[in-house]
């Protein structure tokens, strides 16, 4: 029998009045797709169908930690998929706790909640607050306070938690209650709470990236974070950092925090939890555990084989000095770009980042685009993936070799003759 058979239309006419005038295809047309597709990987190499081998300084867009076919990783799922697999948080879940011990142990955080991404991380934080603003500070309609160029993800509140305007688009109206100040500028930021709270008590929380990732590789700036700490811990806000991209090791430290010395207290992780596999997490300091049960919940969050994939990520950063080597590939990396950038100055601007999250930043004036040099990058066997359209980032797994960066630093610069 025929699953797919001729275009007949399950809608009555072929396509919708009205709609674009393309074929129907069987996936919705949410991404602009590479032409490539990737069926095999080994550490921080993958190949495509046609058995092209690619080094990879994308990683599954920073979550693959470990590489790809970790071979620890592997047998620790196929393990526990032979143990259990999935039994709802009606249950008591070892796994969890074992893994929100470990959480708690490597941060400042005191508790922890499990979902499965990180814009649902974010959603349980942005409901955290609001309650914390209602129960804490009296507040009617709890303002939460967010950086311009910041990602948070597409759910309707992380999105409107999004300072990037292109994100809005042909998706308003967004969730109220969510206000913008510039990334890095105190005064800003000091103005935008003197403006809210000038008749009393509206905000609950800020929420930022120590880093922000989507936005264009931008480390925060620790003069402006001290700031923000010393105004949250004021007026009793919470500071809540959106560690979804930063945490688990990225920069060389466990957490991005760490690079600023400021806690937060509350912070989101997910892409590196679970190396490739769907985790996230809300963690969360005494002070900000204010949900209660029935408050929030998640089917899968934190099912025994995800949990399983964070303990086995948690355990390799430990046992292979993960943290250690992403700051010396990262230093490589970097070093790497810096010499890239010298070498055409007429288009490239600087590098940022810090450890295995960095960005190559393109002058303005230049007509060449981030997408333009991912795209020619394939050609060379490189794959990099755009953070805005004059930034290309590049977040390798954190098991990367020295020889492996070098290659990634050889085939830019091909790409890099070749387009310019
Ligand atoms: C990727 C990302 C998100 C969204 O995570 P999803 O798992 O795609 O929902 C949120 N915040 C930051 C900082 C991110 O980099």
């Amino acid at each position: 029998m025929e699953l797919v058979d001729a275009p007949h239309s399950k809608c009555g006419t072929f396509g919708f009045v009205g709609s674009s005038p393309t074929a129907p295809t069987p996936l919705m047309q949410t991404y602009k797709r590479l032409p490539i597709s990737l069926v095999k990987g080994q550490g921080a190499w993958v190949w495509d169908d046609k058995g092209k081998k690619y080094i990879d300084a994308v990683a599954g867009i920073a979550t693959c930690t470990l590489g790809h076919s970790d071979r620890k990783l592997r047998k620790a799922l196929i393990n526990q998929l032979r143990k259990i697999q999935h039994v709802s948080n009606l249950y008591q879940i070892p796994e969890q706790e074992e893994l929100a011990k470990w959480l708690i142990k490597k941060s400042c955080a005191d508790s922890a909640f499990f979902c499965n991404s990180g814009a649902e991380a974010n959603e349980a934080a942005i409901k955290l607050a609001r309650k914390y603003g209602h129960k804490e500070r009296q507040i009617d309609r709890p303002v939460i306070l967010c950086a311009n160029g910041s990602f948070h993800g597409r759910t309707l509140a992380a999105l409107s938690a999004t300072g990037q305007e292109k994100y809005h688009e042909g998706f308003k109206p967004l969730v109220e209650g969510f206000a913008f100040f510039k990334f890095n500028d105190s005064a800003s930021f000091q103005e935008l709470h003197d403006q809210i709270e000038a008749n009393g008590p509206r905000i609950a929380a800020v929420l930022i990236e120590p880093i922000q990732g989507e936005g264009g590789i931008r480390p925060g700036n620790k003069k402006f974070f001290k700031l923000l700490r010393d105004i949250c811990t004021k007026n009793k806000i919470l500071l809540i950092f959106d560690e979804v991209q930063s945490g688990m090791g990225r920069t060389g430290r466990l957490w991005g925090y760490q690079n600023l010395e400021v806690e937060p207290d509350a912070l989101t992780i997910a892409k590196g939890l679970g190396g490739g596999h769907a985790i996230g997490a809300l963690l969360v300091k005494n002070n900000a555990n204010i949900f209660e049960p029935g408050d929030h919940a998640s089917t899968f969050g934190g099912n025994p084989f995800a949990c399983r994939a964070g303990l086995t990520i948690a355990k390799a950063i430990e046992e292979r000095n993960l943290l250690e080597e992403t700051l010396s590939r990262g230093k490589q990396l970097r070093e790497g770009l810096q010499s890239i950038v010298k070498d055409h100055l007429d288009h490239l601007e600087e590098v940022r980042g810090i450890g295995l999250i960095q960005g190559l930043v393109i002058k303005n004036q230049s007509d060449l685009t981030s997408q333009i040099i991912v795209e020619e990058a394939i050609n060379q066997g490189l794959l990099i993936i755009s953070a805005g359209q004059k930034v290309v980032r590049m977040v390798p797994p954190l098991v990367i070799t020295k020889r492996q960066v070098d290659f990634i630093i050889d085939r830019l610069s091909k790409t890099l003759v070749n387009i310019i």
